[in-house]
């Protein structure tokens, strides 16, 4: 056989699962729904014994995923939260995370509620500045999570710097790369051991699916994470595996459009006078524009912007029309959301303000639509 030509990206993308169902030669690979399958003989196994262990739909989404972040091996879980559980489980009682402080607040709440009680324990630091991570790591940490940008604030951590400390203090570098996805940030590249999605958000893209990605880069934790999820069990249905083998096709074409159309919305904020800040590291005076632009290959479709009042959010959120008032982020429709009360309300209420996450900040994915329909639906909003 002739060698494989190296494809792009965006075209390995759209061939997801191609020429993976050798039989048929099916374009789209088909959903084995079947539980468990029969051995030809004792001690045989076709490669699939019992579902939770391994599905071949499931199979063919975890290797083109691995392929893409880059590493050797990828498990697919139920949701987001379980993957970053099942991640947890990696360590050991008396062990200490470092943790972005300007993180997800289920991430924020099984570490808080759930994992202390275990005897893991979390510092929750500034990372987007180095040196604070630096001065925060104590005897018992054997790991940093970093979400870059940060949620809902947007700062942007150096991934090369902190990949450096990591190296430097042995310990585990997990970046949790939701928010941008291999299309326009690639972790593996600075240095992280183990990327994190919620596919649920934009690997999915279409607020139809809940699911989450392990990523290891080497094999060796790889075989750890596979041994984790196997003996806990909080796989994908194969079902959803196959909705997400075909959200991956489109990936990086959306995401053409959610970074155009956040810019564009990002920029027309800044001029509004109800709006007192925009968060978005395509601005070109948000503190991570330049290390955004040396790191990754597209600003995304999130943003977050303060109004002059909490009142003035409140009515922003009633009178939305276009763009709905819920959860979540990353799917083709526009939706906006009230941090403290909804996504961060887990977090204390001091800790919250502390970090500016307050009753006047919205955050917005910015979905495909088009960006003179979503600005519009915000004008008569803010009216
Ligand atoms: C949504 C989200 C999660 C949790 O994922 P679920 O699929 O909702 O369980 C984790 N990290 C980030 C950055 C998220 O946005």
């Amino acid at each position: 056989m002739s060698k494989p030509i190296p494809h792009t990206l965006e075209t390995r993308l759209v061939q997801v699962g191609v020429g993976k169902d050798e039989q048929t030669g099916a374009i789209s690979f088909p959903i084995y729904p079947s539980a468990t399958y029969r051995h030809p003989g004792v001690g045989e196994s076709t490669g699939f014994d019992y579902t939770r262990s391994g599905n071949p739909t499931r199979k063919v989404l975890e290797e083109a995923l691995a392929e893409l972040e880059g590493g050797s091996r990828a498990c697919v879980f139920g949701s987001g939260m379980a993957a970053l559980t099942t991640l947890f489980l990696h360590f050991s009682a008396g062990d200490h995370l470092l943790v972005s402080q300007d993180l997800y607040g289920g991430t924020y709440r099984v570490l808080d509620q759930v994992f202390d009680k275990l005897g893991l324990s979390a510092s929750y630091v500034d990372t987007t500045d180095t040196a604070a991570v630096a001065a925060a790591i104590g005897p018992r940490s054997r790991a940093l999570l970093v979400e870059t940008p940060g949620n809902p604030l947007l700062g942007v951590a150096d991934l090369a710097a902190l990949g450096a400390l990591c190296r430097k203090h042995q310990l585990l570098y997990i970046v949790d790369n939701t928010f941008l996805t291999p299309v326009l940030q690639r972790p593996f590249d600075f240095g992280a051991d183990v990327v994190v999605h919620s596919a649920t958000k934009y690997l999915g893209g279409h607020n139809d699916l809940c699911a989450g990605i392990l990523v290891a880069k080497d094999a060796e934790l790889g075989e750890r994470l596979y041994f984790l999820q196997n003996s806990t069990g909080a796989i994908l249905p194969p079902q959803d595996c196959w909705l997400l083998l075909r959200s991956l096709k489109t990936l990086a074409l959306r995401l053409e459009r959610h970074n155009a159309n956040a810019q564009q919305v990002a920029e027309w904020l800044c001029g509004h006078p109800r709006v007192t800040a925009v968060y978005y590291p395509g601005l070109k005076d948000h503190p991570g524009h330049e290390l955004s632009r040396r790191q990754t290959q597209g600003f995304g479709g999130m943003l977050s912007f303060r109004v002059d009042s909490p009142e003035t959010a409140r009515q922003v959120l009633k009178r939305l029309r276009l763009i709905s008032f819920a959860e979540s982020l990353g799917g083709v429709e526009s939706l906006m959301t009230l941090p403290a009360v909804q996504t961060h309300g887990d977090i204390p209420e001091a800790e919250r303000l502390r970090l500016g996450i307050c009753e006047s900040l919205l955050r917005l994915s910015v979905g495909v639509e088009s960006a003179e329909d979503i600005i519009g639906d915000l004008e008569q909003a803010l009216g």
